[in-house]
């Protein structure tokens, strides 16, 4: 997959509609188009990386950055002292459906301490 196929790099250059509500030089935030919850928002960095098995040490802080990112969109959108879930589903079995490491930032309803 390069990058002029990849959906997500294709928002992060704007030739892609989405709901965007953070962007800067490192990584994009928009709304996900077929939310499990009121608030369910991706967040990605702008460097296309395929999944977490494809991380190499220099993106330390670039995938540190996506988590300061989540706790600010949190807060903006008040939902951090009820709580929210991060999630990074990586490979087939994981449930990673686009392969643009991604952060689901998800809240505004409650999820049980196990995964079902
Ligand atoms: P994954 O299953 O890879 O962890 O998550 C992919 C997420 O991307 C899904 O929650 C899906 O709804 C979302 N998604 C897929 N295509 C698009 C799109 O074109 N725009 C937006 N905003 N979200 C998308
Ligand atoms: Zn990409």
């Amino acid at each position: 997959m390069n990058d002029d196929k990849c959906i997500f790099c294709r928002i992060v250059k704007g030739l892609e509609n989405a709901n965007i509500i953070f962007q800067d030089e490192q990584a994009t935030a928009f709304w996900d188009i077929n939310p499990i919850a009121p608030v369910h928002i991706l967040i990605v960095p702008n460097k296309h990386i395929e999944s977490i098995n494809s991380l190499q040490e220099e993106d330390t802080l670039l995938i540190g950055n996506l988590f300061l990112i989540a706790k600010r969109i949190a807060s903006d959108l008040k939902i951090d002292e009820k709580g929210y879930r991060l999630v990074i589903n990586t490979g087939p079995d994981g449930g990673q459906t686009i392969y643009h490491i991604h952060l689901h930032l998800i809240g505004g309803r409650k999820f049980f301490p196990v995964f079902k």
